[in-house]
């Protein structure tokens, strides 16, 4: 099947694009259908949950009828619908799943829209090490924050980090809340990025941290660099055209 203006060069490049979203909650749902309609051929989606009625202000890509059904499925039967030609892929797995882990050496891309701290760590460390670009989002209350990591050539999300806070030092997306329009913001900016980075382009959040507060109406970017003995990256060589694509 063929998308409505696939015979245009940037059509036709999306369409042999493929992202992996690890998390279709509230940034996962908004990138996938950004993603979807704007033409990408291939999603692979990745989530344990089933949808909560609570998810539902800031979740799009589900509804009331949705309530209690896994994510992943919910999510595939509605970009099915709105965009026939994307090609599924689904686990209904919590990352790191072994099936996930093989298979993200596949993809051009993967955005992170996973909700826990740890998790985000498990898919920086994963991406860094097949090698796959990662596009980083976090929400929390007002404030998003987005960061891209071309692995061996900028700052991953363990060199700016460093290690998860211990449990329960830092409030999860369900304890302190997401305002929808600012996981809607960060999973639209992730998919734009997510875009720009498999097409080989410029990396937009590369080396910086872009961080949002929807509810000042400020934004600021702060300047990232490796961390010379960072556990995750320090020993990855400089892959392929990444360094191309950073700057
Ligand atoms: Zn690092």
């Amino acid at each position: 099947m063929t998308t409505p203006n696939s015979t245009t060069p940037v059509a036709a490049r999306l369409a042999r694009a493929n992202v992996l979203l690890i998390g279709v909650g509230g940034i996962g749902s908004p990138a996938a259908l950004a993603l979807a309609r704007a033409g990408v051929g291939e999603l692979g989606l990745v989530d344990p949950d089933v949808v909560e009625v609570s998810n539902l202000h800031r979740q799009p890509l589900y509804d009331e009828t949705d309530v209690g059904r896994p994510k992943v499925e919910a999510a595939a039967e509605r970009l099915g619908a709105v965009a026939p030609h994307v090609r599924l892929v689904i686990w209904r797995e919590r990352f790191p799943a072994e099936a996930v882990r093989n298979a993200l050496p596949r993809f051009a891309v993967v955005l992170d829209g996973t909700d826990t701290i740890a998790a985000k760590f498990a898919v920086n460390d994963a991406a860094v090490a097949a090698g796959v670009p990662l596009v980083h989002a976090g929400v929390l209350g007002f404030r998003a924050q987005i960061m891209t990591v071309l692995p061996g050539v900028t700052a991953c999300y363990r060199c700016v980090f460093e290690e998860a806070p211990p449990a329960g030092d830092v409030p999860s997306c369900e304890e302190a809340g997401i305002l929808g329009p600012t996981a809607e913001l960060a999973g639209a900016l992730s998919a734009a990025e997510a875009v720009r980075v498999d097409d080989g382009a410029r990396a937009a959040y590369g080396d910086r941290l872009l961080v949002i507060d929807a509810w000042g109406g400020r934004h600021r970017s702060v300047p990232l660099a490796r961390r010379p003995h960072c556990r995750t990256c320090a020993s990855v060589p400089t892959l392929g055209t990444l360094g191309s694509i950073a700057s």
